[in-house]
């Protein structure tokens, strides 16, 4: 399977981005995004730090996860609630799903706004999820960079350079 939660965010953003990552031509230091994911979280959360495991399904990181409340949580810097968050959090229950923990759920807590977000994977969502993996699969393996989405929209994406290079 090539789908992992980096590249169900990609889908629901621009398939231009997931297409190029994919093929791993990298313009972000994802690195120092998780990092910077991880201080906030610690930042944010210190008495919980200690609560959540990271681990690992299907090549798909989960960076905080509760083994005992079966919760995954997730904290976006973003100032915004994106639908690709609830995406990505869907296919992490899914990855545990499939790894046999079922009825987990998801947070995803966005501190700037102060608000979180309830995330949970029923039963009609996984035909949904399956279909996004599908869908991956058939973008990544194309030979042809899918063309770009609305330049409104790339505001700030790490690629905006590549896809605008000719128009500076
Ligand atoms: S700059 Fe825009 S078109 Fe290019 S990869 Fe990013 S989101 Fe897609």
């Amino acid at each position: 399977m090539h789908a992992n939660a980096t590249l169900v965010n990609y889908l629901h953003l621009c398939h231009r981005k997931l297409w190029l990552h994919a093929n791993q031509i990298r313009m972000e230091h994802t690195s120092e995004a998780v990092a910077e994911g991880k201080q906030l979280h610690e930042h944010a959360y210190p008495q919980r730090a200690e609560r959540y495991r990271e681990i690992i399904l299907d090549g798909s990181k989960i960076d905080f996860y509760d083994p005992y409340d079966k919760v995954v949580h997730e904290i976006k810097k973003s100032d915004k609630l994106e639908h690709s968050h609830m995406a990505q959090v869907q296919f992490y229950l899914y990855l545990l799903r499939r790894n046999g923990i079922e009825g987990a759920t998801g947070l995803i807590e966005y501190p700037k706004l102060r608000q979180t977000q309830t995330v949970r994977l029923d039963d009609d969502d996984v035909p949904v999820v399956e279909a996004w993996v599908a869908d991956i699969e058939r973008i990544v393996s194309s030979d042809q960079c899918p063309e770009r989405i609305a330049k409104s929209k790339c505001r700030s994406c790490s690629y905006f350079d590549f896809c605008y290079a000719e128009e500076e």
